[in-house]
């Protein structure tokens, strides 16, 4: 089939690549010439485990294309796919100003029935504005002749980064709205034949109506949001009671009614997706005139636990880090990116530099994001930025620093040299912001070790 996807970031690469690894024929548009020229030389953009294998193969194999050429890019797919970025607006509603420019510019150029599929995350009713937004541009055309037809169809994607190849190709579920129209039926139809490979062992796809698709998706971010911070506030809880955490997640997780996934407490959650998209709920129900108590409280509770490791910090040295130096592990949002948005570790980057500390950073992959990223946050304060040292390595960062924190779970830093992170530390201190050691182990080796939600009385 001839697929359009527009917008070439983590979910449009991702889908494209893998939509043409199934033998479509994939036209990928971006707005970006800088992303497009480095992906036309071979290059990719993003850190995800697999990708630019199947890139460069289906590249060569002549199914898949990118393009800033927007005519050209409507032209080409049938089903044409919306995945640009939606972030939060002042209010922390979605933005969807990319979305409707890329819905305006299908209605600019299309000449025959299209299916425009809203993959990127948008609140309940963007479906609604997305046709606004194109027959808006077919009407302003003044076309003579039968009406143009087209069907807005709700995708979302569930993919993880990190795994984002492995999810696209394996999904747990794939859900699907489409409306009742004879447009909407023939949108059904197209969309059951292109998700036709991922369905031949079982059938995966929810079908369902526009609506219902688009608050799937937010549904499900919520709650995986909500069992990070409720996991989170118990850690805190137990630090006080003196209880561990990682045993209370054991003896809940057993429950099948719970299940173990996303239980793990730690220094907050980030990325482009949860903090995002707990807010636009949020602010959905605002609009409808509900209060969204308990994700209010997720929200809160995740700003609050960014700050935890500070706390540990200040609680073991004080308030004043002047001399201090710290060597810091983990700097993506999560293991197996580069993707820095919303990540814990600018948080606690920005506390420890504004209270006079220096630290010495190290992350396997998102080095170069990260540098790009601190230079923005510090861009306020270059002489902060100085006090950041960028270490190509784990042991380099941990010289002579006072305590080695960790903030990302990377698989790397799950079984170190614990002699050589000894032997290079100034004190051997451990602030661990993913509960990768277990205490007493470390406290047997000589460790003084602060996890997340773990001092239990010994
Ligand atoms: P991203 O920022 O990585 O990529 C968006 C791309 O769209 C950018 O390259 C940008 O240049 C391009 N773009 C913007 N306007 C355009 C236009 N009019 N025409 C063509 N290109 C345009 O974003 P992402 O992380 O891939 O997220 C995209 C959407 O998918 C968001 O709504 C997000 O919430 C959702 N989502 C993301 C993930 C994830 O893990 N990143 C997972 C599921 C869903």
């Amino acid at each position: 089939m001839k697929i359009t996807i527009i917008g070439t970031g983590y979910v449009g690469l991702v889908t494209g690549a893998c939509l043409a690894e199934l033998g479509n024929d994939v036209f990928c548009l971006d707005l970006d010439q800088r992303k497009i020229a480095m992906l036309n030389s071979g290059g990719i953009p993003i850190h995800e485990p697999g990708l630019a294998e199947i890139v460069s193969r289906n590249r060569a194999a002549g199914r898949l294309h990118f393009s800033t050429d927007i005519a050209a890019s409507v032209a080409h797919g049938q089903i044409q796919f919306i995945a640009v970025g939606t972030p939060p607006d002042e209010d922390g509603s979605a933005d969807l100003q990319y979305v409707l420019a890329a819905a305006a510019n299908i209605g600019k150029y299309m000449t025959g029935f299209k299916v425009i599929v809203d993959k990127s995350t948008v609140p309940v009713g963007t479906a609604d504005k997305v046709s606004a937004a194109i027959q808006a541009e077919l009407d302003a055309r003044n076309l003579s002749g039968a009406p143009i037809q087209f069907s807005v169809v709700s995708n979302p994607e569930f993919l993880k980064e990190g795994a984002a190849v492995e999810d696209f190709m394996r999904p747990d579920r794939i859900v699907i709205g489409c409306d009742d129209s004879p447009a909407g039926q023939q949108a059904h139809t197209l969309m059951k034949q292109l998700y036709l490979p991922f369905n031949r062992n079982h059938e995966r796809t929810y079908w369902m109506d526009v609506r219902s698709a688009e608050f799937t998706k937010y549904a499900a971010n919520a709650m995986l949001a909500t069992r990070i911070s409720f996991m989170n506030e118990l850690a805190n809880l137990a630090d006080k009671v003196g209880a561990d955490i990682e045993a209370v997640r054991h003896g809940i997780g057993s429950d099948p009614r719970i299940g173990y996934s996303f239980l793990y407490a730690g220094c907050g959650y980030g990325g482009s997706c949860f903090p995002k998209d707990v807010q636009a709920l949020e602010r959905t129900a605002r609009d409808y005139g509900q209060e969204l108590l308990i994700l209010r409280a997720v929200e809160q509770v995740n700003n609050h636990q960014k700050h935890v490791l500070g706390q540990k910090i200040t609680e073991r040295f004080g308030p004043d880090l002047q001399g201090k130096h710290f060597a810091l592990w983990g700097l993506a949002f999560k293991p197996n990116t580069d993707d820095m948005r919303e990540a814990s570790s600018r948080v606690l980057l920005r506390e420890l530099i504004d209270r006079g500390a220096t630290v010495a950073v190290h992350d396997p992959v998102a080095m170069a994001e990260a540098q790009r990223v601190l230079e923005l946050d510090f861009a306020d304060d270059r002489g902060a930025l100085q006090r950041i040292r960028f270490c190509d390595n784990q042991a380099d960062a941990l010289q002579d620093a006072d305590a080695l924190v960790i903030v990302t779970e990377w698989k790397t830093f799950r079984s170190p040299d614990f002699d050589q992170v000894k032997a290079r530390l100034k004190a051997p201190i451990v602030f661990d912001g993913r509960n990768l050691y277990e205490p007493q182990v470390m406290r047997d080796i000589g460790f003084e070790y602060y996890g997340i939600g773990r001092s239990v009385l010994v």
